[in-house]
């Protein structure tokens, strides 16, 4: 019995400081409001849901990551497109891809392109690189043959040395009198990578679709 009234007495310490500290009243209000904001959205009332949202800015207090989303679609409703395109990107920002309401953020993203503007984008994988942002060309500086002329020598395969007595000569030492190296480039791969030219380096293609 003692041990239960102890343990009961250190959770009640801990519940304690969690509300004191991690919970401010002003914390509690923007989630009472968000509460409220998702209901009316609920019922499709975007202007009510809209005054509701700007109460809880107004508190200037940490909102849950899913207001943005709720805002977000609210704001699409409300055809303020831009602003809720703003709302909804941030959403996915905070939450990432697999976020709980990531999918519909995206949905709601579509919707807001195609209410403006008749079209929406799709993205695709690039079909030149597939997605790898690089491809490869031949290389350029030795035009693909793998080999430079020597740039120690300039191609003569001798190098000079300057002393007091004169001019000292002696086999190139880069490229062992043999006058060519390999491609600096391409290191004799005859190739060489380049930021893809199809995707500008994203890998991936915005296609425009009529919605
Ligand atoms: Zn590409
Ligand atoms: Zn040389
Ligand atoms: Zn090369």
């Amino acid at each position: 019995m003692k041990r239960f009234i102890l343990v009961f007495y250190c959770s009640f310490l801990i519940t304690g400081f969690n509300l004191s500290f991690g919970q401010t009243p002003k914390d509690t209000l923007a989630n009472h409001y968000l509460e409220l904001a998702k209901q009316k959205v609920e019922e499709k009332k975007f202007s009510e849901a809209n005054d509701i949202f700007k109460k809880i800015f107004a508190l200037k207090t940490a909102v849950p990551d899913e207001l943005a989303y709720f805002y977000g679609y609210t704001l699409l409703n409300l055809n303020k497109y831009a602003q809720s395109r703003a709302a909804l990107n941030k959403y996915i920002m905070l939450q990432g891809e697999e976020g709980p309401l990531s999918h519909k953020a995206h949905e709601a993203l579509i919707q807001a392109d195609c209410k403006e503007t008749g079209y929406h984008d799709v993205y695709m994988e690039c079909d030149i690189c597939y997605g790898d942002s690089t491809v490869e060309i031949a290389c350029r500086h030795c035009k693909g043959k793998g080999v430079e002329i020597c740039p120690l020598c300039k191609g003569s395969g001798v190098a000079t040395a300057s002393n007091s007595f004169g001019n000292t000569f002696h086999t190139c030492h880069r490229c062992n009198g043999e006058k060519i190296v390999k491609c600096t480039v391409c290191k004799g791969t005859l190739k060489e990578k380049i930021i893809c030219y199809n995707c500008n380096g994203k890998g991936r293609k915005r296609i425009r679709r009529k919605c």
